[in-house]
This record gives structure tokens, sequence and C-alpha cells, in this order.
């Protein structure tokens, strides 16, 4: 204990805790343990009581009314004189209520963009394959596009075939996807709702991933034409196949067909090559699932700080879960470029809030016990830990369930916050690059794209070691800043994009369902 001149015999102890934004006037204590009264923490604060783990420490002395400040924003106000040291908690800050959307102004400021662009950013590049759009690969994939869940047996058999028979002989080829869906017919096609899957399907087809070259396997008698979900149909990337065409006499004869179709498709993109692609070529879809105590504190904050440099460099990033979001909402609506991006953002939250009310559902928004006995006061600090990993980027645009990404940036995809329903429509949105946190652990994959699996605890980590790609554990050990860990995970998303490493779903190839979001009745 060097530099201590208080009582030698009982010396104060260095406490670990973590500040996740600069004007930030509480920490949150991450020793296991906790820690004790007289620790001193942040160098200068000293702890007037215990304080447990994930709980927070006032860094200065608050009056009644003052705001408390964490992730940068205010997450309540002090109830009553709060000294510098004091445990922080929902006894003595007040629940601020998220106001009703038609409350929510949006009031025109200068956007707070940072002026300080990092040294190393500028030359940060990964090895994409570039498309005719424009649009730049992380893989090389054949997709197998189904208009009707009729098919999805014929299309399973197809994809093991196809790996079998001809990826060998196409060895720039990575992979061949069967996308297959419960959607095409049995559906109200002509519902407001059925928009949302349909641009899904036709959305995801167009994925950087497959390069243009998509085949379409129809049946023939379905609601849903395959003619309306290949738009480049005729631009010579992609090609439809019905099952009831009469040429066809048997099963074999169709499996030929397709074999036929596919390696036509298959020689275009054996030629594919990766070429240097700048970090504005990066669509990066961030997700969580299966969240815990820690992922507010290390694996939210740390994507938030990759997906900063992504979106400085120019690139595209995007979150998504209205859920998760929607008690958050006042706080990202001013984040919001425009008083049109505003609106879209309210009027997302607006749709689910319905969406759910009509399912007799609400988003049962308050903080159950196990949570304020984890730390987070109220829901307005839950919703902020879950937005972390959106980073500090203005919100310039807004993505409708099933839509594309418009603009490079920051984006808000509203998604479920279903773990498998928004990889899927972040699909659509156009991502080629998944990162997932989570703390409880899940095994989470997707065929299309790599998915990097954030650990937001070592424990995790370590138990997971073949199935967790990152560990931001070190943050709350106080071993690795957020800074560090946050470039640590962007060198890693640069290095997954090139392809000269994998990630752990794709070396073991486990790969979850995609699950299409449909509002739109059955019939
Ligand atoms: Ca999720």
């Amino acid at each position: 204990m060097k530099n201590t001149i208080i009582d030698t015999q009982n010396p104060p102890l260095e406490g670990r805790v973590i500040k996740t934004s600069p004007d930030d006037n509480v920490a949150i204590v991450v020793t296991p343990s906790g820690l004790k009264r007289g620790s001193i923490v942040m160098g200068t604060t000293v702890l007037l009581e215990d304080i447990p783990m994930g709980h927070k420490v006032a860094l200065q002395s608050l009056e009644t009314g003052d705001e408390v400040r964490r992730y940068g924003q205010v997450i309540g106000y002090a109830t009553r004189t709060i000294e510098k040291g004091s445990w922080v908690n929902e006894g003595n800050i007040s629940l601020p209520e998220p106001p009703k959307l038609e409350d929510i102004k949006f009031i025109a400021s200068p956007v707070a963009r940072s002026l300080f662009f990092p040294a190393g950013l500028e030359e940060a590049s990964f090895m994409g394959y570039r498309n005719a759009d424009g649009s730049v690969g992380t893989k090389n994939v054949l997709a197998i596009t189904t208009s009707v869940q009729c098919v999805a047996g014929i299309t399973n058999y197809i994809e093991n075939k196809i790996r079998k028979e001809l990826l060998p002989l196409y060895p720039n080829v990575d992979d061949v996807v069967a996308f297959n869906h419960s959607y095409g017919c049995g559906i109200a096609i002509d519902a407001p709702g059925a928009i949302v899957p349909i641009r899904t399907i036709k959305n995801i087809t167009q994925n950087p991933n497959f390069g243009g070259e998509v085949m379409i396997i129809g049946l023939g008698c379905e609601k849903l034409r395959p003619e309306k979900i290949a738009p480049m149909l005729g631009e010579g990337g992609a090609s439809i196949l019905y099952l009831q065409d009469e040429r066809f006499e048997g099963f074999y004869e169709m499996v030929d067909g397709i074999m036929e179709m596919a390696e036509t498709h298959l020689q275009k993109l054996n030629q594919r090559r990766r070429t240097p692609c700048s970090v504005s070529d990066l669509v990066v879809g961030m997700q969580c699932g299966g969240s815990d105590a820690f992922s507010g504190l290390t694996g939210n904050p740390v994507s938030g700080f990759a997906a900063d440099l992504i979106v400085k460099a120019g690139g595209t990033v995007f979150f998504s879960e209205v859920t998760e979001v929607r008690d958050a909402i006042h706080l990202l609506v001013p984040r919001a470029i425009d008083e049109t991006v505003a609106q879209k953002l309210k009027d997302e939250m607006a749709w689910y809030d319905n969406y759910l009310y009509q399912g007799q559902a609400d988003r049962s928004a308050n903080t159950t016990p196990g949570n304020k006995g984890g730390g987070l006061s109220n829901i307005v600090e839950k919703a902020l830990g879950s937005v972390a990993k959106s980073g500090t980027s203005p919100i310039v645009d807004v993505v409708s369930p099933g839509e594309k990404v418009r603009k490079k940036g920051l984006n808000f995809v509203a998604t479920p916050a279903s773990d498998f329903a928004c990889g899927t429509l972040q699909l659509a949105a156009g991502m080629n690059m998944h990162v997932f946190i989570t703390g409880r652990g899940t095994p989470y994959g997707l065929n299309m794209v790599p998915v990097i699996k954030v650990s937001s605890n070592s424990k995790l980590a370590n138990r997971w070691h073949d199935l967790i790609d990152f560990d931001a554990g070190p943050v709350a050990f106080g071993d690795k800043t957020i800074e560090d860990m946050g470039w640590e995970l962007f060198r890693l998303i640069l290095e997954i994009a090139s392809g000269t490493k994998k990630v752990a779903t794709d070396k073991l190839r486990l790969y979850n369902d995609l699950v299409l979001f449909n509002p739109g009745p059955l019939t």
C-alpha cells in the first residue's frame, strides 16, 4: 500500500469500480465481494459505507434534485443529499418516468460529434468481396432462397448434396445455405402486416454475402410469388425454379434441375476475390441475448466503443430490440440527427406498443427485484445498459422491420428482442457482420454472416472456451479499459470480416433457424 499515510494497521484498499462515461458522477463496484467502507476508488473517493458488487458509488457530493449520471445520461435525480463515497440506489434517487411518446420533443441541437479521431483508425481496413451494387461481403455464400415452406425438404436435401458434391469443385465458395422459412402460403398476403415478412425474405436474398448470385426455389401454387422476392431477376443475378414445373418427372429430375442451376451460380461465385475494403464498407448488427449484471458494464460498452470506431471511420452500425430500448427512448430521441429521424424513432415505438397491446401484452417494464439486487436502480438504467452497445454516435436513420439500411452511420433497425427474429431482420437490413453480447451464454449462430460472440464475464468465457469469441470480462476487474477492449474487438471484427479468423459457430457449424417476424394473420 504505497502512498498511504492513513492507519497503517488497516490500510484502505483500492477498490475496483467502472465509470462508463467520462461525465458520469457515479461508478459501479465490480469487486466480486463488494467494497467495504473506507475503500478508495478512482483515486480520491473514500467509501462511506459498504457497497455490493454491481451497485453505484457517488463520485461527487450531490444535492437534492441533482442529476445522477451513468452512461453519460441522467438515470435519475437525487432525492436527498448524497455525500461523495455514498451508495447510490433506488432509495436515494428518483425514477424518471419515461414520458409518453407524444410528449417527447426533439430539440434541434448541434449533434455532439466528437472531433477526436483516434490514431490507427484511418489506416484500418479489411479484405472483403466487393459486389456490383457497391456492397461488400465478408463471406462467399451460395444462397438458396425459397418462396414457401413446402419446398424445405428438398432444399435441405440439395444443400447437403451441394456441400458434398459441388463445393469441393469451387474452392473459393465458403458455403451453401438453404434459406427456409415458414412463410409463403396459408397467409393473409394482402393484410397490412404481410409487408414485413415479404420484404424480409426479399432483402435477405440481397444480403452482401451472396454476391447477387441467388437461386429461388418455389413450389408453383404458393401465394408468395418468387418474382416478388427477386428484384434483381433479369439482371443475371437470380434464377427461379418451380418444383411443379411439368418438365420434372419425379424427385431426381428436380434434384438434377436444381443442381444444374446451382452450378451456374457457383461458377460465378467462385470468381469472387477478396480485395482491400475500407471500414466504411462494414455493416455491423449489434444484438444481445442472455444478458447478466455485467452486460451493461463490460460487453455492451466495449461493443459500443467498437461501434463508435466503425461509425467514425464511415461504417454502418445498427442496434435493434424495440422492447429493450423502449424505456430509454426519451434519451435516444435527442440523439436523432434531425426531427424526421426523431419522429421515425417514436413511430416505431408506437407501432410496437400497439402490436403488444393487440396481443394483450405489454413490455413488463418494471425492474425486477433481481435487477435491483444486481445494482440496477430503475428501468432507465436497465435500458441504458442495453443501448450502451450502440455507442455514442448520433442516430442517422430508423429502419422498419424487414427494411434495408439506407444510410451509413448509426441506425436503429426496429425488431423484436427475440434473438432469432432480431438476427433475421438484421440480415435483411444488410449486415455483413454480427456482434452478439451474452452474459449467461447461448450457442446462437447464423450461417449467412459471421457472429462474433462477446462474453460479458470471464467465468462464462472460460467455461465456454470454444463457444465464445471475445471476452469483455477483463474490463470488470480493471485489467483492461473499455477503450482497450473496444479496440481489440474492433480489430477482431476486421480479422473475421477478412476471413483470416473464423468465429466459433462457423468452426463448429452451429446455426440457428431464421425466424420471420410476421405481424400478419395466417389463414
Ligand atoms: Ca436479443
